[in-house]
Parts: C-alpha cells; structure tokens; sequence
C-alpha cells in the first residue's frame, strides 16, 4: 500500500491576512494528520494479518481512522481553496450558487454564519452529486456532519489554530481576511471535477 504523502503549501506563504508564523505551524498540524492516516492504515492491515481484527483495539483505530484521513483531506482542500491575492467566483459558479440558494448573497450569509458558529470544525460548500444540488454545512471536528454522496467544493478551516495566532477570538475577522483571499477557481475545478458544472 502506497503511503500517503504530505503536499507542499509553501506558494501560500505571504498570503495576505495571515503571518508566515500561522501558515507554517499549520501545515506542520496538516503533516501531522497524514503521519498518523499512514500509521493507522499500516497498524489496521496488520492487525487483521495477525488475526487481532475482532479486538476492541481494531474497533477504536478503525473508527480513528476517519478522523485523521478526513483531518488530512480537509486541509488539503481548505489549502488549495487559498491563493495569494484571491481569485473571485467566476459568472458559471454564481451561476450555479443562485439556482440553488437564491442568490449569491443569500450563500454567503449563510457561510459566514456557518464559519462563526461556536464551536471547532469546517464550513463546506458541498455538491449533491445524486441531484446536482449545492449545500453549505458543519463538519464537526473532521468527520461529524459530511454528508453522504456530496462531495467539497469549498472548505473552511474554523479551529482556532486556523486564526488565533493573527486574530486572537476574533474569528469574523479571520472569516473576513479569508474572504479576500479565497481561490473559486480552485472551488470550479472541484465542481466540474465531479460533474456539476
Ligand atoms: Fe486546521
């Protein structure tokens, strides 16, 4: 089994709004989570070859396993959803945002919203691939709340290491400096990728 690799996000370092200091620990947190995707895959597949797999000890590094697989995936997407400068949401992608909510404005308050909820998780915008449909959602920590046959098209980092190095509590603020800085064309690549546009 090929180990999963970390990917280099070094290109983000300058990014407008967040400290060089930020984006480093960051990723360090990000190459955290695919050491430990590998460990538990490697750990799993032996303990079925020794025949340990109906061991209480398979059971909780199983149900472990999607929280840092997800932990990994999610940052890789929220990394590639930034790009220096920021790049604003093409007509199509509007487009396909006000079918589905509205309008567009109508998308980003909700967002936002999700993004300044209490709590430690994500805020993602997912496309429905059974009926083609948009949604915005929680994910709680990495692995609570994905919803099922969606896949992401944007994804929000909202743990605190995301922003308290630069914002302190101010999580609106960090929500408004992302703002600037976000990369829909990487979010266009994602929908037509899996078929929405
Ligand atoms: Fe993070």
């Amino acid at each position: 089994m090929m180990p999963y690799e970390a990917k280099n996000y070094d290109s983000l370092l300058g990014l407008q709004g967040f400290s060089d200091t930020l984006l480093k620990n960051h990723f360090t947190l990000y190459q955290g989570y695919v050491t430990n995707t590998n460990k538990l895959a490697d750990a799993l597949a032996a303990m079925v070859k020794d025949g340990k797999q109906a061991t209480p000890e398979f059971a909780e590094l199983k149900r472990r396993f999607g929280w840092e697989f997800n932990g990994m995936r999610l940052h890789e997407l929220y990394f590639g959803n930034l790009v220096k400068g920021g790049k604003p949401v093409s007509a199509a992608v509007k487009k396909r945002i006000v079918k589905d909510f509205g309008s567009y404005e109508h998308w980003e308050k909700e967002m936002k919203a999700i993004c300044t909820m209490r709590g430690i998780g994500w805020g993602v915008l997912y496309y429905d691939i059974s009926t083609g449909r948009l949604f915005n959602t929680w994910i709680n920590e990495h692995d609570v709340g994905h919803l099922t046959t969606c896949a992401p098209i944007l994804v929000i980092d909202v743990f605190e290491h995301a922003y308290i190095t630069d914002y302190g509590i101010k999580r609106v603020d960090y929500v408004e400096a992302l703002w600037k800085v976000l990369n829909w064309d990487a979010a266009e690549r994602l929908l037509k990728l899996v078929g929405g546009s």
